[in-house]
């Protein structure tokens, strides 16, 4: 009859050689395949790790986690950031998947490496889909000429940033942008210039925004930027500030020097607001702003 297998992780963590070594495989084995099924419940790489983490938490003890990609923009850290370390550059090939370290106080065993080295193999699969995925979505939300967010995020995020306001009772103002005469840009110099010109201007009111400020394209010429803990007396500084670098500065694009102006209308958050009824009020003083005579910022009256 087969030895029964120990069950908790005192055996991994005891076993300083590696002597017992088909009761340790026997053990990753089994492991392995309760991940590899776990792992099949989602495609978010942020829960991947959870899982993951949690899975080999009942054999290798660790008291914290750390996953890192730059590639997607996670820098995720489980648990406590514990002295010692194991970690490991993961990849499929040279395709790379970011770096994995498990942390906690006590040194990790040889025959503990061995095996988190074999479960990790589990992971690599589910976690390159997961990456995928948030790949795809990143992507389905940006705007591929100016590299900001577009249209479809600002939808998502109109919405969340909305209702964080209201249940919080916080500020939240929007202004929305739109350049002047761009059209005549376009005849005038050609759809290639055109577009230049558009990622200057995302790229000037990216340098005057604050970091929590959001910057979107919401259409061809128009841009917003939606701005948290901000009242409308903040919000009109940062638009008047956005309107005048981009008017007191030029846009070099194949050697044509552009001046160009924006109009900007801003809008503050009220109490029985929805998405729709922020973003209207900025549009219609946007209006506003273009009727006056264009190149300046014009406020909603709330
Ligand atoms: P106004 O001051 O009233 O806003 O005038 P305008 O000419 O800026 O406004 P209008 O709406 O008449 O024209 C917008 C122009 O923006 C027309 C369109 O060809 C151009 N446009 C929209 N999207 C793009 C783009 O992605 N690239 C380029 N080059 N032009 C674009
Ligand atoms: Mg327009
Ligand atoms: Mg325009």
């Amino acid at each position: 009859m087969s030895k029964p297998l120990p069950q908790t992780a005192d055996f991994l963590k005891n076993s300083l050689n590696t002597s017992d070594h088909s009761v340790l495989q026997e053990l990753a084995n089994r492991k392995s395949l309760e991940i590899t099924q776990s792992l099949q419940t989602t495609l978010d790489p942020t829960r991947l790790i959870e899982i993951f983490s949690a899975e080999v938490g009942a054999l290798i003890v660790h008291q914290g986690i750390r996953y890192r990609n730059d590639d997607i923009g996670l820098d995720l850290k489980l648990g406590s950031q514990a002295r010692h370390a194991c970690s490991y550059h993961l990849n499929i090939g040279d395709e790379p998947l970011g770096r994995l370290s498990f942390r906690r106080n006590q040194k990790f065993t040889e025959a503990e490496i061995e095996v988190l080295e074999q479960l990790l193999c589990s992971l690599l699969y589910p976690l390159r889909n997961g990456l995928l995925y948030e790949d795809a979505l990143q992507l389905a939300q940006k705007d591929p000429l100016t590299g900001i967010c577009n249209r479809a995020a600002l939808d998502e995020m109109l919405q969340r940033e909305l209702s964080h306001a209201l249940r919080k009772d916080a500020a939240l103002s929007l202004l929305v942008l739109d350049i002047d005469h761009f059209k005549k840009i376009n005849d005038q110099y050609g759809h290639i210039i055109g577009d230049c010109a558009l990622k200057s201007i995302a790229n000037r009111v990216s340098a005057c925004k604050r970091d929590g400020d959001l910057l979107f394209r919401y259409g061809g010429e128009e841009f917003v930027v939606l701005m948290r803990d901000t009242d409308l007396a903040g919000a009109q500084l940062l638009a008047e500030r956005i309107r005048q670098y981009i008017a007191d500065s030029n846009c070099n694009c194949s050697g044509a020097e552009l001046n160009v102006t924006v109009s900007i209308g801003v809008s503050e958050l009220q109490q029985d607001d929805n998405p729709l009824s922020l973003f209207s009020r900025a549009d219609q003083a946007l209006y506003r702003a273009k009727k006056n005579g264009r190149n300046q910022v014009c406020s909603a009256d709330n």
